[in-house]
């Protein structure tokens, strides 16, 4: 169904627009823990990311590429170069409903 316009949509209606096919692999990597447990107080990758796939858990980064919108943010949001983004594979990731 579609309504006369998407303005003034929250973002829980917009993700509701949003659908994932999940590959079984992440294709996104912390390549070194040890650098966010010591060298990244902010953690700036739980702040910018608007799926809200990076999570902070006491000591170590947990990442749900499972929701990621593959906006590409983190290739170049992460400080300290310390996140591997790579599309994922081909029918994988995720896809757009336009309402
Ligand atoms: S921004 Fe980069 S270094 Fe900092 S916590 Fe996130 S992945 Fe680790
Ligand atoms: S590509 Fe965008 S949505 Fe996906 S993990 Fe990185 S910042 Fe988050």
């Amino acid at each position: 169904m579609t309504s006369a316009g998407n303005k003034g949509q929250s973002i829980e209606e917009k993700q509701y627009l949003l659908r994932f096919n999940a590959d079984t692999k992440s294709h996104l990597t912390v390549m070194d823990a040890d650098v966010c447990l010591t060298s990244c107080p902010d953690k700036i990758c739980t702040i910018f990311c608007p799926a809200e796939v990076y999570k902070w858990e006491d000591i170590r980064m947990h990442v749900g590429y499972e929701g990621c919108h593959e906006c590409g943010s983190c290739r170049i949001g992460c400080p300290h170069q310390n996140i591997k983004w790579e599309y994922p594979k081909g029918g994988h990731g995720i896809v757009f409903r336009l309402g």
